[in-house]
């Protein structure tokens, strides 16, 4: 029996194609050896034309996907936007009790904790972060969130003023079944606080490293507000910010639940923004072939997600010669799909061309980044961002 997709926030089951970028490599599955096998998965975009939703119809099996998830990502993110997030939860009312849903290495709660929060809480499945979660002397359950875990845990310690779930919901493929387990463990009276990748800046400049095969969907501000509505709660204050590419974070309370309604101008934006990705792609392919032709030496800094898509998805890996990152578990590797050598910025030092370097880094790096690399080409250098919040058009005419 097959069953037709049906939209995570409506339930239609009516789309159309946003962008088709065939079968794709996993973007975290870095090779170590250039001729190293690796597996290959479609990679497609739908809008649902009713509610608006961007969403990967077809996600790989997340048994696949995250089965070889063997250490803690996101700790080595700086995250400058944490103690406004913070200062926001607080201004919304006491705050005594907090559980982290996809809590991670525990840094948010120990930060709610250190502001006064009495009692916290994880949930947490893998094992690596949960493990530095509990070395900060915070509770986790190690498993993955459902509403059997969460009747458990309010069994156990009771419900909790605030839910905190960070960078997870846009992973999430019931999205229903995932705000059920919120309202679970939500307490009568309390809020619940999401952080998210804000879809509408990369999708109104048609910058598309922002799409991953984890992120299953794409919410923009107005979407994001129809999927809570939908499974009752309302929005009480949302911040912006550029944040890897464009994060929303959200304050809600429940509420009476609204049927998604119909949104044409989000679906539109969807649909201009698989256009703009094509007539990008054509641009900068282009140029990037034109500056090789011309001798120059074509690099891309960042070997991570962002990379990933713009060198596989894009095709940009066939222009390119190789990649920097100053992660040193990276180096001396390959990146996936691409498959190009992976080295530390110090190898521009050895670089007798003028170079041309294609950044695959988010916002909060990019500075950094050029003051490094920047200095170290005797031939100099050409910084190129390709991501959202830089205005990628107005990057591509410095090629
Ligand atoms: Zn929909």
């Amino acid at each position: 029996v097959s069953t037709r997709p049906s939209c995570r926030i409506c339930g239609r089951d009516a789309f159309e194609r946003v962008l088709d970028f065939g079968a794709l490599p996993i973007a975290h599955r870095v090779l170590e050896r250039r001729d190293e096998e690796e597996e290959r998965f479609p990679f497609a975009l739908d809008v649902c034309v009713t509610c608006g939703l961007t969403q990967i119809l077809d996600p790989i099996d997340p048994e696949l996907l995250y089965k070889r998830y063997n250490f803690n990502f996101s700790s080595w993110k700086p995250e400058p936007h944490l103690p406004g997030e913070i200062e926001a939860i607080l201004g919304n009312g006491q705050v005594r009790s907090a559980i982290d849903i996809g809590c991670n290495d525990g840094l948010f709660l120990d930060r709610l904790r250190a502001a006064g929060v009495e009692r916290v809480a994880g949930i947490e499945p893998n094992p690596y972060s949960s493990a530095i979660a509990r070395d900060r002397g915070i509770a986790v359950y190690g498993e993955m969130v459902s509403v059997a875990l969460c009747d458990r845990i309010v069994a156990e310690q009771g419900a909790f003023d605030l839910v905190v779930a960070r960078q997870v919901i846009e992973h999430v493929t019931d999205l229903r079944l995932f705000l059920t387990c919120v309202d679970r463990l939500l307490a009568p009276g309390g809020f619940v606080f999401f952080d998210i990748p804000d879809f509408q800046p990369a999708a109104r400049m048609g910058d598309c490293s922002v799409l991953w095969e984890e992120h299953v969907n794409y919410f923009t501000p107005a979407t994001f507000a129809r999927a809570l509505a939908a499974s009752g709660f309302a929005i009480t204050q949302s911040l912006h910010y550029d944040f890897s590419g464009g994060t929303l974070a959200v304050l809600a309370r429940r509420a009476a639940p609204v049927v998604p309604g119909d949104d044409p101008q989000t679906v539109e934006e969807a649909l201009e923004f698989g256009r703009l990705v094509e007539r990008y792609r054509t641009q900068v392919l282009e140029k990037l072939t034109a500056a090789r032709a011309a001798g120059h030496a074509l690099v891309m800094y960042g070997s991570g997600v962002r990379s990933c898509m713009l060198l596989n998805g894009l095709g940009l890996g066939d222009a390119l010669e190789y990649a920097l990152d100053d992660q040193p578990e990276r180096q001396g590797r390959f990146v996936p799909g691409a498959r190009l050598p992976i080295y530390a910025s110090e190898k521009l030092a050895q670089e007798t061309r003028h170079v041309v370097c294609v950044l695959a880094v988010n916002h909060e790096n990019e500075a950094k980044v050029m003051a490094r690399a920047g200095a170290l080409p005797p031939g100099g250098v050409t910084f190129v961002s390709a991501c959202v919040p830089s205005d990628i058009w107005t990057e591509l005419e410095r090629l």
